[in-house]
């Protein structure tokens, strides 16, 4: 690589020149010597060098204007100008102009081969880091190109889901219109067969529209397209409130539910709507996972800004592996009880959006065969 960089020495003094063009040309480079900067100014327009080495003080013209047009033609050369003493001034204003050094003349040959090897290796440098953020530039391109394209993809899924949920829904509605219709043997008498079958055909109708609402909820929130609703409210009323809905739940299966939250909590601020979806999923989780007369409990602490809210089940747990999994989409354990209850899959992995929408966190602790508890974090209305 060395050896093949070209190098370009103006100098009017004969001896001097031919001196130094012979020390260049031992050490491997391809050198031209020349007396006249006008000579040197038509050669540089043509021929790129790596090196530049002009004497500043030229019969014919200054020594600045070949390093002006060498720096204009090819910002990376490196000139090097030579001067006697009278002139230093000029050399250190042509190393502000861009110049890589300055020799005071006579010339050390040893120190001017050094600075050429520097310069040159400088260059390289240069050179592969140029290409560097030109492959930067070009993979950030590509980057920008794909996100674009996934921001499109993501938005044609949401209409497509949007409006497919909405065909399947009223389908959907008019199955089931019908099937109770004919449950509640409005048209006539039907047997006891009748009957169950037409009860599995709701029951599946009631799963499918879950499901098609879950998606349609999910896809909603992934697409950005439900503003939050934030307000102040205080969470005992809210979830004494919620619990009492929960009671035709709850009743059947002897679970016993308790409520400790810890005093002077001020309000929360957050959106009433989405707080509720997030408490009933965990909620009916905490129900569905637990045997009859097991204990479930809600427990909410303040965090500095926050408050960390916890729903508690005496259940059958969930082993070490399977805590992170449960919050992907369609994630349903294969246990017995998960079995035999009906669900999606989709409950927690919406309310970890709707969590995560609003900066909150939610996580999970767990031991197989004891229980679970589910913590979930909501903002305090403690700023202005
Ligand atoms: P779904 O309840 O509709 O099946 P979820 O996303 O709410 O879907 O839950 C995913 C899975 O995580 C459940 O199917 C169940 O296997 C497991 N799971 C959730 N909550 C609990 C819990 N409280 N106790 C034990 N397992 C749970």
């Amino acid at each position: 690589m060395e050896m093949e960089a070209k190098i370009i020495i103006v100098e009017d003094g004969e001896g001097a020149r031919v001196t130094l063009c012979g020390i260049l040309e031992d050490a491997g480079y391809k050198v031209i010597g020349l007396e006249r900067g006008v000579d040197a100014l038509e050669i540089i327009k043509k021929t790129s060098f790596n090196v530049v080495i002009t004497d500043i003080r030229l019969p014919d013209i200054d020594g600045m204007e070949i390093l002006e047009l060498a720096k204009e033609i090819d910002p990376e050369v490196a000139v090097i100008t030579m001067t006697g003493y009278a002139s230093v001034e000029t050399a250190i204003e042509a190393v502000n102009q861009g110049a890589y050094a300055y020799f005071v003349k006579p010339v050390n040959p040893e120190e001017i081969k050094t600075a050429i090897a520097n310069a040159l290796k400088q260059q390289r440098l240069s050179l592969e880091n140029k290409r560097l953020v030109d492959s930067l530039q070009r993979t950030n391109k590509l980057l920008y190109e794909a996100n674009d394209e996934l921001a499109k993809a993501t938005q044609a899924k949401s209409a497509f889901l949007a409006s497919m949920s909405h065909e399947l829904r009223t389908q959907l509605n008019v199955v089931m219109g019908f099937s109770e219709l004919l449950r509640d043997e409005v048209p006539g008498k039907i047997n006891e067969e009748q009957e169950q079958f037409l009860n599995d055909i709701l029951g599946s109708s009631q799963h499918l529209l879950n499901l098609i609402n879950e998606v349609l909820d999910l896809s909603k929130i992934e697409s950005g397209t439900t503003p939050l609703n934030l307000t102040k409210f205080a969470l005992n009323e809210f979830v004494t409130l919620l619990t009492r809905s929960l009671l035709p739940i709850l009743v059947p299966r002897q679970h016993n539910l308790d409520i400790e939250i810890e005093e002077g909590l001020p309000l929360v601020h957050a959106d009433k709507a989405k707080v509720s979806e997030v408490f009933l999923n965990l909620l009916s989780n905490a129900t569905k996972f637990t045997p009859d007369g097991g204990k479930l409990k809600i427990e909410v602490v303040r965090d500095n800004d926050w408050c960390q809210v916890s729903v508690i089940d005496s259940g059958i747990g969930i082993s070490k592996e399977n805590q992170e999994r449960i919050f992907e989409p369609f994630c349903r354990l294969d246990d017995a009880l998960t079995r035999e209850t009906s669900g999606t899959g989709l409950g927690l992995a919406l309310v970890k959006q709707i969590i995560g929408g609003y900066g909150g966190r939610i996580w999970v602790n767990s031991e197989y065969g004891k229980g679970s508890r589910f913590t979930f974090t909501l903002p305090l209305a403690v700023h202005g």
